[in-house]
């Protein structure tokens, strides 16, 4: 019986209290995303298996250890999306829209599914926010995916935020490289865990990424990448560092960063929050010009990242981060008895079509605890109906915030609102100026 009054692990609701700084942070991320032309798509939570077998990787921790994925009743294999990459380069296929004007720029929020070990920062349902460009080869396209992403953290308010970047060459680089790999890490094969022993005949690579201690420490000596660039690859960094230069972004060259999904070429990047703990990475992202050909596209570069909004969330407010204000209710009617509640819900429909929070009483309760609640609602004026406002066809309506009270018709008594408001806004402003 507790199952049914309890979240699944690693799940988080978000609760009414917490809605507008989440709605805060996600406008802000759509909003600065159309600054840069990036307009949203939504795909769906669920894809084939394949989709993400074929272009996070097979031989990634995502793809092996952390997918949610069940046969449908149709007998189909689903999983829930772990990322939206796969989806969106799935999507712009179908729809052909990398075979129009290029480049393509998308940008979205969506929930990723993983079966990960909860802890702070690590969920088995999140959030990302992330970009993703179509058809764009030049260096000045890394450069401005990254700007978008620093001008959406830096607009949220978060601090001490750093760039970390590297190149992880493209596939003719990576024959090299991944030769010195296999011979530097089959000289540890004894040391490495079970699944790694595994990558090492079919993708050394990502033994870089494997989170357990002993093969990281075996990984920190290894061959950086780094070092064995073609002139391409290294033409290709160099713009990329030019451009981050021009923008006054300020970062540096982690030759360890080699991301956790097989489809990056050439850059890759993450911000790193120095006040989140050990899941450090905000955003990560990077080239991955393969991906849509690979997925039976045509030969399109692409690049993009993506964006741990509870991450990012869990940044600020462990920074003390200040977010807007929460919308109040504008008015609130109080009516005693029934010919005054039905006059209540008149006047709340006219002022809710003239774009106002107005809410009245729909418990049926007496007065005192009508005000109460308008008082714990934070509304801002409050109004009372009584039989001799009716009668009268007037009423008293109260500035919560300052107690002054004044006379208001019934009739036309949206329009009285708005004026009355807007003269105490007014008048609240002269304070502030005076
Ligand atoms: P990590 O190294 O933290 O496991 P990752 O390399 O798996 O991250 P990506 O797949 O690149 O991460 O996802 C991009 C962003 O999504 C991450 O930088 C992080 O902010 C967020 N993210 C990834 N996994 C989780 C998770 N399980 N819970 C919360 N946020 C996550
Ligand atoms: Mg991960």
């Amino acid at each position: 019986m507790a199952e049914i009054n309890r979240a699944i692990k690693g799940t988080n609701d978000m609760l009414p209290a917490d809605s507008h700084k989440f709605q805060f942070v996600e406008g802000k991320m759509l909003e600065i995303a159309s600054l840069y032309g990036f307009r949203e798509i939504r795909v769906p939570v669920f894809e084939h298996t394949e989709v993400f077998q074929r272009s996070v990787g097979d031989t990634t921790d995502v793809v092996q250890k952390e997918m949610y994925t069940f046969d449908d009743k149709g007998g189909r294999s689903i999983t829930l999306r772990p990322e939206l990459t796969a989806g969106v380069v799935r999507s712009v296929i179908e729809h052909g829209l990398v075979n129009g004007a290029l480049p393509v720029k998308v940008c979205y929020v969506g929930g990723c599914y993983r079966y990960e070990k909860p802890q702070a920062g690590r969920l088995r349902e999140f959030h990302q926010f992330g970009v993703e460009c179509f058809g764009a080869t030049s260096p000045a396209a890394d450069a401005e995916v990254i700007s978008l992403a620093l001008q959406v953290l830096q607009t949220v308010g978060i601090k001490n935020i750093s760039l970390e970047i590297n190149s992880i060459g493209c596939p003719e680089c990576r024959k090299n490289y991944t030769a010195a790999l296999s011979e530097y890490f089959a000289s540890h094969v004894d040391t490495l865990c079970e699944t790694c022993r595994d990558r090492l005949s079919r993708n050394p690579m990502r033994i870089l990424d494997c989170k357990s201690p002993i093969c990281s420490k075996i990984a920190k000596n290894a061959p950086k990448v780094i070092d064995f660039l073609c002139d391409e690859c290294q033409e290709h960094f160099d713009g990329v560092k030019a451009h981050l230069d021009a923008a006054g972004i300020k970062y540096t060259v982690n030759p360890q960063i080699v991301r956790g999904l097989d489809y990056y070429t050439k850059t890759v990047f993450e911000f790193v929050s120095g006040d989140i703990g050990a899941q450090s990475t905000v955003c990560g992202g990077g080239r991955y010009d393969g991906l849509v050909s690979q997925m039976g596209g045509p030969a399109v570069s692409a690049l993009g990242f993506g964006m741990g909004i509870e991450r990012l969330m869990l940044a600020l407010e462990n920074q003390n981060a200040e977010f807007p204000e929460v919308k109040k209710c504008d008015i609130y009617i109080a009516p005693m008895g029934e010919t005054a509640a039905i006059k209540a819900t008149e006047l709340c429909t006219a002022l809710r079509r003239d774009g106002f929070e107005a809410q009245c009483d729909v418990c049926g309760r007496g007065l005192k605890a009508q005000m109460k609640y308008a008082d714990k609602i934070g509304a801002l004026y409050s109004v009372v109906l009584g039989d001799n406002e009716l009668a009268e066809n007037k009423c008293n309506i109260k500035n919560m915030k300052t107690g002054e009270t004044q006379e208001i018709r019934l009739d036309n008594f949206s329009e009285q609102f708005m004026k009355i408001k807007l003269d105490d806004a007014l008048s609240s402003l002269e304070d502030t100026i005076i």
